[in-house]
């Protein structure tokens, strides 16, 4: 039988298929709708929406939020913004830093969610795990080189560094960042809302 988006939803939320990994029994965290325009694969929940279960709802969403333009209202819309991490679950965390996402997550699931979103206009790659994924030989050797190579990716695709608090001494050595890559993927999300 064909997959469909109400059926996949209690399957994911039961998946245990790294559970002896995780420093929690699996909380996947994912947020998705058929008409969705926008798609924003980030990297894997911190501890804080672990524990609330609302993606991105921390310092990092916010920043992300500015970043994209988005206000709440339509970030957490799932018939206009997918959010789907690399990682469903928190994978804790060693030496004051979140954990990469588990590596078995995204070839589980992000090929069937995907097929799910026929409408999808913009992809929105955050952090280098994303980036690695899907961008595989066109990814360029450090993260703040694809992100500046943005305009080589295509009006439908683009990289972003993770917005965690280090994203903002990254701006300031970047400023680029904020002059020219803002401003486009602002553009492109507004084109895609509108589409
Ligand atoms: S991280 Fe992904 S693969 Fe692992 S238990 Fe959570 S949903 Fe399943």
């Amino acid at each position: 039988m064909a997959d469909t988006i109400k059926a996949i939803l209690p399957e994911i939320r039961g998946c245990r298929i790294c559970a002896k990994h995780l420093p929690h029994a699996p909380r996947p965290v994912v947020q998705i709708g058929a008409a969705a325009k926008i798609i924003i694969i980030g990297q894997a929940p911190g501890s804080k929406v672990h524990d609330s279960g609302v993606p991105w709802q921390d310092q990092s969403g916010e920043r992300l939020r500015d970043w994209t333009g988005l206000a709440e209202k339509i970030f957490y819309d799932p018939t206009k913004v997918a959010l789907m991490p690399m990682g469903f679950c928190y994978p804790g965390a060693s030496n004051g830093a979140d954990l990469p996402p588990r590596p078995e997550c995204a070839p589980l699931w992000h090929a069937r969610l995907l097929a799910l979103l026929p409408k999808l206009s913009l992809t929105i790659l955050v952090g280098i795990h994303a980036q690695g994924y899907y961008l595989q030989g066109a990814a360029k050797a450090t993260m703040t080189e694809t992100v500046r190579g943005f305009a080589g990716y295509g009006p439908k695709l683009i990289p972003l560094p993770h917005p965690s608090w280090r994203s903002t001494g990254w701006m300031r050595r970047n400023p680029w960042f904020e002059a020219d890559v803002l401003p486009a993927l602002r553009k492109r999300v507004r084109a895609a809302l509108a589409d």
